[in-house]
């Protein structure tokens, strides 16, 4: 196989990183005498044929920022075969022999198909702040996006300490508790809720009456968007009917997707960035490249989506003392 020429591109949710992984890929490739190209906007702009070339200079005084400057999109098109066949066209078109994706599952069932189908080489890089990707401790993004709702709910701790009150926070997590986890954990959270848990209301209202009774001045619930007893609204509003107890909500929303990615979401996504064209060169294709146990992890790209990345169920015993 002649893979002189590489291609990158960030698919799907964007997560803060994305940009430090490009430039990664972007100078370990020239670095390795390969050229490289950029596609804008996701599989849509691989389909269009939006791509340029990239030097080194074109990822300067990126590392820092948030967001991805090749853009990302969601694209119908490639969901198809007949999509597929059209991008498998183009990066014939520009002589592309390599493809890495970065974005989250949806992004790498899309990538498997197109190597599967068109026999294009792609290698994936988890970029998600949900952090729900099988085969890597944590994904691009996260980090930064606990630390954005941890600077939150600190705050929210003051005014709520103030005032006596129960406040109800909702962060991100349609599927996954990973972020309501770690942040609820980070922030002394009195309860966590998760989709990965069955939530009991009944269970809830003892809880509360408890924490008053236990003199603690206020009180937090964090619970992620997904989760089955509902979001912050709904869980407000159940708990008022049910229990009579007023709270507060703050739902934190998209800030948490932006902002300066942190020194560990920079590092993560270098060190990715750089292993994906090593092991392109190396021969990889169809995988996933993880950080697991201190080294890097090549994961089928299959099992990003087939395994399930298990939240620690030791943690919940451990928070409730800890809470308590
Ligand atoms: P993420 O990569 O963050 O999980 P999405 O799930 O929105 O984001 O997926 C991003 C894109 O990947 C989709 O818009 C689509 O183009 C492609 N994709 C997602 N699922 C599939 C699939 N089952 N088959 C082919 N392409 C897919």
């Amino acid at each position: 196989m002649n893979n002189k020429t590489i291609a990158v591109m960030t698919s799907g949710g964007d997560a803060p990183g994305m940009n430090a992984a490009i430039r990664a890929v972007v100078r370990t490739a020239i670095h390795q005498n390969l050229s490289v190209f950029g596609i804008y906007e996701g599989y849509n702009g691989l389909i269009n044929g939006e791509i340029m070339p990239l030097n080194r200079r074109s990822v300067g005084n990126i590392i820092q920022k948030g967001g991805t400057f090749l853009k990302t999109s969601r694209c119908q098109t490639f969901k198809h075969k007949s999509g597929r066949r059209r991008a498998a066209n183009k990066l014939e078109e520009w002589n592309i022999n390599g493809l890495i994706v970065i974005g989250g599952d949806g992004s790498f069932k899309g990538a498997h198909y197109l190597h599967e189908e068109q026999d294009v080489p792609v290698i994936g890089i988890p970029a998600t702040i949900d952090n729900d990707i099988y085969g890597t401790d944590q994904t691009i993004g996260y980090d930064t996006a606990v630390t954005t709702a941890l600077d939150s709910i600190d705050k929210i701790r003051d005014t709520a300490a103030s005032h006596n009150r129960l406040f109800i926070v909702e962060v991100m997590g349609r599927d996954a508790g990973f972020i309501a986890q770690y942040v609820g954990i980070a922030g002394g959270a009195e309860e966590i809720l998760v989709p990965e848990r069955k939530s009991d209301l009944e269970e809830l209202g003892e809880n509360i009456k408890m924490w008053e009774k236990a003199g603690k001045g206020s009180s937090l619930i964090v619970v992620a968007e997904g989760d089955d007893l509902g979001n912050a609204h709904t869980i407000a509003k159940k708990v008022k009917e049910e229990f009579g107890v007023e709270s507060r909500i703050c739902i934190l929303g998209h800030t948490q997707r932006g902002g300066s990615p942190s020194a560990a979401d920079r590092l993560l996504a270098s060190r990715l960035g750089y292993y994906s064209v090593k092991k392109f060169q190396e021969g990889e294709e169809d995988v996933m490249l993880g950080w697991q146990n201190n080294e890097v992890n090549v994961v089928p790209l299959t099992h990003t989506w087939e395994k399930e990345k298990k939240l620690d169920k030791d943690l919940v015993e451990m928070y409730k003392i800890l809470a308590s």
